[in-house]
C-alpha cells in the first residue's frame, strides 16, 4: 500500500476520511486488468455502449445532492457550484452517450479500390486530475475515452479523491463491466508517474499545472505516449470604454473568484481603458465586497474557503509584499477553514509578479491600457493562453481582438469558457490538444486507413 492521505474538510480544517494511495505494484495490476478488459469493452456495440453510459448518466442524476454534499466537504465547493458540477457530469455522459453510434469513418476517393478509414479505440486511457474541478475535469477525459472504446484508469488529486471513488462505484452500478473503469487514488510521483511510464497505457489526459505538465510531455515521449494537457491560465478581462461598464463590473468578480479563484479559466487579469479606469474601479469595489463568503453548505455561499492552508499561504504571500498596492478586499470569516479575502490589486507596470504569475486563488489583477494594439499587446504578454474575456459594444472590436488575442477559449460580453458542447484547452503553455465538444472523441482514437483492391 501507498502513502495515506487524510481528506480535510476546507471549511473547518479538520480532517474527515483516510484514503489509502496505491502502491506501484497496485498501480500494475490495476493497469493490467484494465488492458484485459479493453479488449471485450471496444467489442461491445455501439447502441450497448450508449445505453451504458446513458444509464450511467442517470444513476448520477440520482446521486446529485450526494455527491455535492461530498464534494462541498471535500473541496469547500459551495453548494450550488457542486450542484452544476455533479450535473455537468449527467450531462457530459449524456451528450458523448450519442457518439459511439455516430464515431464514423471515412470513404476516400482512390483509384483501383475503396479506401475507408476507421477510428480505432487506443487500448488505456490513464487520466490525472487536480483538486480544483475533480468531478468534471475526471468526467472531460474519462467520458469521451470510453464512448470511444478505451477503458480507463484515473488518478484524483491527493486532496480531492471522495467523489471519483464514489462516481466508480456508480458506474459499477450502472453496469459498466469490471475494470472498464478504475479509479486510483495515490500520489502523483507514484500513480500518475506509473501511468505515464506503464506501456500498456496508450494515453495520458493531463490537468494540472503547467510545471507537472512539461514533466509528464517528456515522459511520454520515450514511449510516443498520445497526450492532452490542460494546463495554467493567467487570462485577461479587457473591458474597453465603450462597454456596458455596470455589467462589466458587476461581473467581473464571478469571472475571477468564482471557486475562490482556484480556475484554470479565471480572468484573473482586468485590462481596462485608461478614459474609464477609474469609473470601473468605482463600480467594481460594491460588487467585489458584495461577494458573500461563508460556509460553502449554505445555500447563499457565493465563495468558499480555499483548498488548504498551503494554498491559503501561497495566495496570502502575493498580496503580502511591501510594494503590493491594495486597491480594496471584500470578506471572509476568520477561524478556523483555509479563508482568504476577495483581493483586487492594482498593477504598477506588466512586470508585477501578480500580474504575471498564476496565483489561484480570489486575487485580481487591475492594469490600465490606451488603445486596442495595447490591449492585444498586454493581454498576449503571458506565457499563458487559456480564455479570456472581452467588453465592447463595437462588433468589429470585438472580432478583431477575440482573433488577435492568443487564447484557446475567449467569450464577448460574457465570461463563459468550458461548455461541453464546445472545444476547451489553451494555447501557448496553457496546454495541448482539446477537450470536450463535438470533436473529443477523435482524441480518443487512432485513425486506421484501410485499402482494399477491386482490379483483378
Ligand atoms: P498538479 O500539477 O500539482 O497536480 C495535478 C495532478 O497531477 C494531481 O493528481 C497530482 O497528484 C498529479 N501529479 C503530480 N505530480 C505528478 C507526476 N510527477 N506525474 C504524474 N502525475 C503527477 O496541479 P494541482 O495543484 O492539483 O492543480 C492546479 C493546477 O491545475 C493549476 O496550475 C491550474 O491552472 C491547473 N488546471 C488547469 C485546468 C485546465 O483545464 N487547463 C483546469 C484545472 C486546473
Amino acid at each position: 500500500m501507498g502513502h495515506v492521505t487524510l481528506v480535510v474538510d476546507p471549511a473547518s480544517g479538520e480532517s474527515f476520511r483516510d484514503v489509502p494511495g496505491a502502491s506501484v505494484g497496485e498501480v500494475d495490476a490495476v493497469i493490467s486488468r484494465a488492458a484485459a478488459a479493453f479488449e471485450a469493452w471496444r467489442a461491445v456495440a455501439p447502441g450497448d455502449r450508449a445505453r451504458m453510459l446513458r444509464r450511467f448518466a442517470a444513476v448520477v442524476d440520482a446521486h446529485l445532492d450526494e455527491l455535492a454534499t461530498l464534494e462541498v466537504r471535500n473541496s469547500g465547493h459551495t453548494i450550488g457550484n457542486a450542484r452544476w458540477e455533479a450535473g455537468n457530469v449527467r450531462d457530459v455522459l449524456d451528450y458523448y452517450a450519442g457518439a459511439p453510434e455516430r464515431l464514423t469513418g471515412r470513404q476516400i476517393p482512390v483509384p483501383g479500390g475503396l479506401d475507408v478509414t476507421f477510428h480505432e479505440p487506443l487500448g488505456v486511457v490513464g487520466v490525472i486530475v487536480p483538486w480544483n474541478f475533480p468531478m468534471p475535469i475526471a468526467a472531460w477525459g474519462f467520458v469521451p475515452a470510453l464512448a470511444a472504446g478505451n477503458t480507463v484508469v484515473l488518478k484524483p488529486a491527493e486532496l480531492t479523491p471522495l467523489t471519483a471513488l464514489r462516481l466508480a462505484e456508480l458506474a459499477r452500478e450502472a453496469g459498466l463491466p469490471d475494470d472498464v473503469f478504475t479509479v486510483v487514488p495515490g500520489e502523483g510521483a507514484v500513480v500518475g508517474e506509473r501511468f505515464v511510464s506503464h506501456p500498456a497505457v496508450r494515453k495520458i489526459c493531463f490537468t494540472g499545472s503547467t510545471e507537472v505538465g512539461t514533466r509528464i510531455m517528456a515522459g511520454c515521449a520515450t514511449q510516443v505516449k498520445r497526450l492532452t494537457l490542460e494546463l495554467g491560465g493567467k487570462s485577461a478581462n479587457i473591458v474597453f470604454a465603450d462597454a456596458d461598464l455596470e455589467c462589466a463590473a458587476a461581473t467581473a468578480p464571478g469571472a475571477v473568484f468564482d471557486n475562490a479563484g482556484q480556475d484554470c479559466c479565471a480572468r484573473s487579469r482586468i485590462l481596462v481603458q485608461r478614459p474609464v479606469y477609474d469609473r470601473f474601479l468605482e463600480l467594481l469595489e460594491p460588487a467585489v465586497r458584495a461577494v458573500r463568503v461563508e460556509d460553502p453548505a449554505r445555500d447563499t455561499a457565493e465563495m468558499g474557503p480555499l483548498i488548504s492552508a498551503g494554498q491559503r499561504d501561497r495566495v496570502a504571500a502575493y498580496v503580502a509584499g511591501s510594494s503590493t498596492r491594495v486597491a480594496f478586499t471584500g470578506s471572509c470569516p476568520d477561524g478556523p477553514g483555509f479563508w482568504h479575502a476577495p483581493t483586487v490589486l492594482l498593477a504598477g507596470s506588466p512586470a508585477d509578479r501578480h500580474w504575471r504569475e498564476e496565483i489561484f486563488g480570489p486575487v485580481v489583477s487591475v492594469l490600465p491600457f490606451d488603445d486596442e494594439a495595447d490591449a492585444i499587446r498586454l493581454a498576449n504578454d503571458t506565457e499563458y493562453g487559456l480564455s479570456g474575456s472581452i467588453w465592447t459594444r463595437d462588433v468589429g472590436r470585438a472580432l478583431r481582438l477575440a482573433r488577435a488575442v492568443d487564447a484557446g477559449n475567449l467569450s464577448v460580453n460574457s465570461h463563459s469558457s468550458v461548455r461541453y458542447w464546445t472545444p476547451f484547452g489553451g494555447m501557448k503553455r496553457s496546454g495541448l490538444g482539446r477537450e470536450l465538444g463535438p470533436d473529443a472523441l477523435h482524441a480518443f482514437t487512432d485513425v486506421k486507413n484501410l485499402f482494399i483492391a477491386t482490379e483483378e
